[in-house]
């Protein structure tokens, strides 16, 4: 399937102390031994080799390190090979192209990744893993993505997925042999509460995935409150930096301003709020639909309120409208307050906000990520919805006394969703597996 040898700049072109070109394929060797002051064509596997490399007239072009590694045990499963030369845009290119000229053909975005999947050496989950290793911009991101690297969505699913192969093959044997007395036939009211089970199973991972999600994407958090209690001044003091403009005349945030901070090793993305509130002019108008909307998005509300004046009716509002989600109740203005409240107590204006973040922090503290692997990934959580969909279809009509070869069109199509979580779908292979359990035809 991949003919050719490819190659690439594999680290990040900028200025830097060193870059790596790599190729990877059945002649990512001899190409490099072409343009290289040592011969590699016999050196071991997983070796670094000291020379230089050679333009065509043969001059050195840069002094570099080569390592080699030969398939199997490489990232690709091919023979790789990786330069490891000086860190200059203009020399890396250089190099690149040498290589190029030697018969590499450049590698398209994700292709080292992609003959890793092709050759079985990791999953889609994998593959997509190392993609979320990439952007990972927080310490529990890049966890969960070594997790999912290390193969902890193949290990979350591969029970399900067997579990659905057991309940399809037992069906097909009972269509294939009815009247076969010494095999057991499954029922609708054998079958229901099987289904019920891996919907449970299959409710608790979702349920876990939403907090994969929030860890690689960070908690939209919103700030509101009615205009002047301090949100902008608060959102300055947590970015500790003017973003947004602080002001004395109220409805001035009318765009909202975002930014992003971390506690602890979460990413909480802030958003500042127009005063959600009655407005007469159009532009503010817009800005608290927007402020709505983004209300209504949001994972976690941090509710400001005035603590240096009595609840007005706006506040009270503003409470009530949020008494469902996940927030935190500020009371700003501390420094003009002289009776100490109950609660957080900050005053952003002069950043004295440590009370918020020990709130937040042990909010986030322990409970978004244990040990246990999670869903992070879109694609796959799609899916996984999707074979809870044909489940639950399975489920309803088991319940409305469906017999079971008449659901397992639905049983199917759930197993061959999580097959496509892990890039494995393909119905030869669901039937190689029945056919390895259940050998009764012969
Ligand atoms: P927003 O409309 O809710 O975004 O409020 P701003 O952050 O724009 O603040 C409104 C006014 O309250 C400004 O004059 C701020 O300087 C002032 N303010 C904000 N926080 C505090 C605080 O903790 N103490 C005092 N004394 N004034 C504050
Ligand atoms: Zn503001």
């Amino acid at each position: 399937m991949f003919d050719h040898t490819i190659c690439a700049i594999s680290t990040a072109l900028k200025e830097g102390a060193i870059s790596i070109v790599r190729l990877s394929g059945e002649d990512a060797i001899p190409i490099v031994n072409q343009i290289f002051t040592k011969d590699l064509s016999h050196v071991p596997s997983h070796t670094i080799h000291y020379g230089h490399i050679l333009d065509d007239h043969k001059e050195p072009v840069d002094e570099v390190l080569v390592s080699v590694f030969r398939a199997p045990k490489t990232y690709t499963r091919e023979d790789i090979v990786e330069i490891n030369c000086h860190g200059g845009i203009f020399i890396t290119r250089k190099i690149l192209s040498i290589v190029l000229s030697h018969g590499a053909k450049l590698a398209k975005p994700g292709e080292f990744t992609q003959r890793a999947f092709y050759h079985g050496r990791i999953d889609l989950s994998q593959a997509e893993a190392v993609e979320d290793m990439i952007e990972a911009t927080n310490d529990s991101a890049a966890k969960m993505a070594i997790r999912g690297i290390r193969g902890s969505v193949h290990q979350l699913l591969q029970p399900l997925i067997e579990n659905l192969l057991d309940i399809i093959a037992q069906i097909e044997v009972n269509i294939d042999y009815p009247e076969y007395e010494d095999i057991e036939q499954l029922t609708q009211q054998d079958l229901l509460p099987k289904v019920k089970e891996w919907l449970d199973r299959i409710d608790a991972i979702l349920k876990k995935a939403n907090t994969g999600q929030l860890i690689k994407n960070g908690i939209d958090t919103v700030i509101i409150g009615r205009p002047n209690v301090g949100k902008s001044s608060l959102l300055n003091a947590l970015l500790e930096e003017d973003k947004a403009i602080v002001t004395d005349i109220a409805g001035t945030t009318r765009d909202i301003v975002e930014g992003q901070i971390h506690i602890g090793s979460v990413q909480l993305n802030l958003i500042d709020t127009a005063g959600i509130r009655h407005a007469s002019d159009k532009i503010e108008q817009i800005g608290i639909e927007k402020s709505q909307e983004k209300l209504q998005q949001a994972k976690l509300v941090l509710l400001v309120l005035d603590g240096s004046h009595p609840l007005t009716k706006e506040d009270e509002d503003l409470l009530e409208k949020t008494k469902d989600k996940l927030r935190l109740i500020i009371w700003n203005k501390q420094d003009l307050s002289d009776t100490s409240q109950e609660g957080i107590c900050i005053s952003a204006k002069n950043h004295q906000i440590q009370p918020l973040i020990d709130a937040l922090e042990s909010l986030y503290q322990n409970d978004l990520l244990n040990e246990e692997p999670v869903l992070s990934n879109e694609r796959q959580i799609g899916l996984l919805q999707q074979a809870r969909s044909a489940m639950t279809r399975a489920q309803l009509a088991l319940e409305d006394h469906t017999e079971p070869d008449l659901v397992e069109i639905d049983i199917q199509e759930a197993y061959e969703d999580l097959k496509e979580i892990l890039g494995e779908v393909h119905r030869e292979d669901l039937l190689d597996t029945l056919f390895s359990k259940f050998c009764l035809g012969k």
